[in-house]
């Protein structure tokens, strides 16, 4: 068995869910994207609007161009994962490939395929908001350069593009790309990015490590993009002590840095570990307030709960003094934000109830 198995296992679930036939590139790259930074948020309040609301009006198709990327940004990770992990001291014999999938959950999906190992299924929209909210931070925030790149009205409505595509848009639409970064903010977003989806599969990988798939029991959500979907439940302790493994895997990669190299990077991962349970705990609180359903919602623990047993968790094993201070400001500027992606938000309810 091996994990080729396991990716074609994945490109038949894709099939069999009608999200697309292949994982192919692309040959019609995505237009819809912003050239300058000018450009982000310039056209009128309705024209903004109108692009919301177009999310919630009409579901997209899927790109297999778009999960292509993905995919290869996941096939880049998961060596990087098994390796931590491995040289944290933890092994596995089963074969797990971390796969692409319009599953509406922020949490990754272990799915075991019998006789073949497991696909953990990371949802394609959870990849998308991570990369798009991080870009947004750092051209936002003057801690990541002078002057930033938007102002605080163009970021909060790139925000609510984010947002918006990842309520709304069945893991299927991209918010309009940004321009790409350069230099200290590129770096930054690339290295968080790729941390925070790290975390979300060594998570996942904690459950196979761990044996707590022995132990678990099936949870059907009907309310994923795809229809019903199956997930394993493994209860509540066991969704800590994988946030402990995985946490304790990634801070074990720093291991070998000096003191000063630390102090630069140990900040960067606490961020993106808490960066993913941020936005678990955001897009939790937005989808009850818009009365969406959240799938999968109680098979974890809530955000909050994980967050606060991360941050003890942390607490007692970082090394530098401000290791805790980047994932602060991140909570802090996300939590400033929401107000006005709401006010966004409630705008396209007040346009849509009229129209
Ligand atoms: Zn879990």
């Amino acid at each position: 068995m091996t994990v080729e198995d396991l990716r074609s296992r994945h490109v038949e679930l894709l099939r069999d869910r009608r999200v697309v036939d292949a994982l192919t590139p692309s040959t019609h790259p995505n237009t819809t994207r912003y050239h300058t930074w000018t450009q982000v948020a310039a056209e009128s309040r309705e024209a903004r609007l109108a692009r919301l609301a177009e999310v919630r009006a009409r579901p997209a198709p899927y790109r297999h161009g778009h999960l292509h990327d993905l995919q290869r940004t996941l096939d880049a990770l998961q060596p990087e994962v098994l390796h931590l992990a491995r040289s944290a001291g933890w092994t596995t014999g089963t074969p797990t490939l971390a796969a692409v999938f319009p599953t509406g959950a922020l949490d990754g999906i272990c799915v075991p395929v019998p006789g073949r190992g497991v696909l953990v299924l990371v949802n394609s929209g959870f990849l998308d908001l991570l990369a798009g909210v991080l870009k947004i931070m750092t051209c936002a925030l003057p801690n990541y350069g002078t002057p930033p790149l938007l102002s605080s009205e163009q970021a909060s409505y790139a925000l609510a593009e984010a947002f918006n595509a990842y309520l709304y848009g069945n893991g299927a639409v991209e918010p309009r790309v940004l321009p790409e970064l350069s230099g200290q903010r590129s770096a930054l977003v690339g290295l968080m990015v790729r941390r925070a989806t790290q975390f979300v599969v060594a998570h996942e990988m904690g459950h196979v490590m761990a044996g707590h798939l022995v132990h678990s029991r099936r949870w059907t959500d009907p309310t994923t993009p795809v229809g019903a979907l199956d997930a394993q439940s493994v209860g509540w302790p066991r969704e800590h002590e994988a946030d402990r493994i995985a946490a304790t895997i990634m801070l074990h990669s720093l291991d070998d840095l000096g003191p000063r190299q630390l102090d630069v990077h140990e900040p960067c991962l606490v961020g993106a570990l808490l960066l993913v349970l941020f936005l678990h705990e955001v897009t939790d609180r937005l989808a009850e307030e818009l009365g969406l359903a959240v799938p999968f919602a109680g098979s974890h623990p809530p955000p909050v709960r994980r967050i606060q047993a991360l941050v003890e968790h942390l607490t007692v094993r970082v090394r530098t003094p401000r290791a805790l201070d980047l994932a602060a400001d991140v909570a802090t500027w996300l939590e400033d934000q929401l107000t006005h992606v709401r006010d966004w938000f409630d705008q396209v309810d007040a346009l849509m109830a009229g129209s």
